[in-house]
């Protein structure tokens, strides 16, 4: 996929930092990582400019981004939290949590963020580079992932520029991000009970230990619609992926976990041969566009079951997806 900008890697200094901050100025896309994946970031007032992602993308419009603030008080600026999400906010960020709640009349966010929700999903970033770039930026910034819609996210800057070459004006690079999969997402019932809208690296336990007994039945009234990126494939690899793999078939590439089975493949790798989920999360997304590369974007990746524990479940949940029928 390539478009017609000259797409300048930028380093994660004061430079680089003035840089990305003049292209967002002027309307401009700029990829920044972030702790779970690169984000592909535009000035979140700009409605021309946010409409520049959906493009770049190929984004479907009733997908709506995730806006990255600096602080909770940017953040009490943009959207009404119930005071359960105040306590998560407080608690969690900055992190790998987005919250969506009722967005305020006065945020000066543009409509185009939302995707025709009353909400908007809002969330501080813990990465560095992140939270420099938006103190130098000073005002909020829109960032879905830094990929083509429905594709695996990119959780390094040489991601971002195989696939985004061309469709954005710079990419910061920050080397590798440290969680690997997208932020946790909570929503609001009515009566302001957190519920989960997608499983990520805040875990389930995690917030259960700050704000009690949380759902995550789908919440389908109309001030916390359920995350849009949920039901359909997404995070697809060329290659099919057959899941819960206890070894490889003949021909097929394998995604190990822990201990190796005794039928190996030429083609494998694997997430954490000490079985930790958190390493396992950290290199989901570069694994899978290895073993995709190496099968030319055909044929299956056979994956070995991941524990259902802490950030297994977002693992999982990706996994599904990405196995989904397209
Ligand atoms: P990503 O595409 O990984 O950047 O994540 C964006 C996701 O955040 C969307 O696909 C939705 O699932 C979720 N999201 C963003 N804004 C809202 C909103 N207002 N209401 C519900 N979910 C949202
Ligand atoms: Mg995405």
């Amino acid at each position: 996929m390539s478009g017609d900008l000259n797409t300048i890697r930028l380093s994660a200094t004061d430079r680089g930092l003035r840089v990305a901050v003049t292209f967002l100025r002027k309307g401009g896309l700029v990829a920044f990582p972030t702790e779970t994946v690169y984000g592909l970031g535009a000035d979140a007032r700009d409605e021309r400019a946010v409409a520049g992602i959906y493009r770049a993308k190929g984004r479907p419009a009733h997908n709506p981004v995730i806006v990255h603030v600096a602080s909770l008080q940017a953040a009490a600026r943009l959207i009404d939290l119930p005071s359960e999400g105040a306590r998560l906010a407080q608690a969690f960020w900055p992190g790998p949590l987005t919250l969506v709640a009722p967005v305020r009349a006065d945020s000066g966010i543009a409509d185009i963020c939302r995707a025709g929700a009353q909400t908007l999903a809002v969330r501080v970033p813990a990465a560095p580079l992140a939270l420099s770039l938006l103190q130098a930026f000073d005002g909020p910034i829109a960032a879905p992932s830094a990929n083509l819609s429905g594709k695996v996210s990119p959780t390094s800057a040489d991601h971002v520029m195989e696939e985004m070459h061309g469709l954005v004006e710079g990419v910061l690079d920050g080397g590798v991000c440290g969680v690997g999969l997208e932020s946790t997402i909570v929503g609001f019932d009515e009566d302001g009970t957190p519920c989960i809208l997608r499983p990520g690296g805040v875990t389930r336990e995690q917030l259960e230990q700050v704000a009690g007994p949380i759902s995550d039945a789908p919440v389908t009234n109309d001030l916390a619609p359920s995350a849009p990126g949920q039901l359909s494939s997404h995070y697809a690899p060329g290659a099919r992926l057959r899941l819960n793999a206890a070894q490889p078939e003949l021909g097929e590439a394998w995604l190990g976990f822990g201990e190796e089975p005794q039928r190996t493949s030429a083609i494998t790798i694997n997430l954490s041969p000490t079985a930790s989920v958190e390493e396992a999360a950290t290199n989901l997304f570069a694994h899978l566009r290895i073993l995709d590369a190496q099968l030319e974007y055909s044929g299956t990746i056979a994956v070995a079951a991941i524990p259902e524990n802490g950030i297994g479940l977002a693992i999982n949940d990706r996994l599904n997806r990405a196995a989904a029928p397209r």
